[in-house]
């Protein structure tokens, strides 16, 4: 079986009744992308691109940025789209160059794109590095963490004022969905972005209000609790008005359990893991359309992820 996969991996996936859903990888680097795409990956959906700010004692400056997200573009081609999102750090993932205040609670702080407002000069050092594979790549820039319509503004504003003294304007511009106040607001925010990328981790952490990393708790944070997935449906049915895609890079999206689900609510990009890719494609080519819209609507109105997983496992049979 996991051979057949293996092979299958290789072509475009549709669900059985052929709808065509994307599914490409989560990066940290060029040599990341280039297994992604050795296994199937029709793209990167997310460069983490906190590895190259990680252990090390200054910022990486612009050319060695550059350096390293052209090396990213030319594994993939310019046939396949990269997703790029900028530094995703803060309270609970200290840089040693980059002092913040100490934080009572860092997950509620100066996190993701809070950070790279709070220093613009870092900030439009990555763009200007991140924009310089625009003529090389299908490129795509996306915000991490954005809470409120003016994030995304102040970030936007920065953002083309880079275009526009670097002339590279050919970049789609994606917010993360990780903030229960971005989903509910999706509809907003799909005026004024080209697509969503969900980071099922954080969302499910903020819907719930469980940390993520909390030795009790973070086996409770389910991102399948029927109000993380109504969170899901409500980013879908924003975008939709706005008629721009949705894409999940969370955990969520390697889970064979959850691809169904996530389908069937409307995520047309699933991006996973590497070694999950394969599997994800298998998923998504033995189910159709239907069969996942109405799996989706039924276990939106269910009460405990318990009760969502087991609606699953039975799909699943
Ligand atoms: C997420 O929150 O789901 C996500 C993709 O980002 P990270 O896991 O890096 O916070
Ligand atoms: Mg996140």
């Amino acid at each position: 079986k996991r051979e057949a996969e293996q092979a299958a991996a290789h072509k475009a996936a549709h669900t059985a009744d052929g709808v065509r859903i994307e599914v490409v990888a989560n990066v940290r680097n060029a040599k990341d992308a280039q297994e992604g795409v050795a296994n199937g990956a029709e793209g990167v959906g997310l460069l983490r691109s906190e590895f190259l700010f990680d252990d090390r004692d200054t910022a990486p400056d612009e050319e060695e940025q550059a350096a390293a997200y052209m090396a990213v573009a030319e594994a993939l081609g310019t046939e396949r789209p990269l997703v790029v999102r900028t530094l995703d750090v803060g309270g609970d993932k200290p840089l040693p160059y980059l002092p913040l205040p100490k934080e009572e609670n860092p997950f509620l702080g100066l996190r993701g794109v809070r950070v790279s407002l709070e220093r613009p000069d870092m900030f439009r050092t990555q763009l200007r590095a991140i924009l310089r594979t625009a003529p090389l790549a299908q490129l795509h820039i996306m915000f991490p963490m954005i809470a409120t319509l003016e994030e995304l503004r102040e970030a936007k504003a920065i953002l083309a004022e880079e275009q526009a003294a670097t002339g590279h304007t050919n970049v789609k511009v994606g917010v993360m969905i990780e903030v229960p106040s971005a989903a509910v607001m999706a509809e907003q925010f799909a005026r004024e972005a080209d697509f969503f990328s969900i980071g099922t981790n954080d969302l499910t952490q903020y819907t719930l209000a469980m940390d993520r990393g909390h030795p009790k708790l973070a086996k409770k944070a389910d991102g399948l609790h029927p109000s993380v997935l109504r969170m899901i449906a409500l980013t879908c049915e924003g975008a939709k008005k706005h008629g721009k895609w949705v894409g999940v890079c969370g955990g969520m999206a390697s889970d064979p359990m959850a691809v169904p689900v996530l389908i069937g609510l409307g995520v047309e990009e699933l991006s996973a893991s590497v070694p999950a890719i394969a599997a994800v494609k298998a998923t998504v080519a033995r189910v159709t359309m239907a069969e996942c819209q109405a799996l989706a609507q039924e276990v939106l109105s269910l009460g405990t992820a318990a009760e969502v997983r087991a609606r699953l496992a039975k799909f699943a049979d």
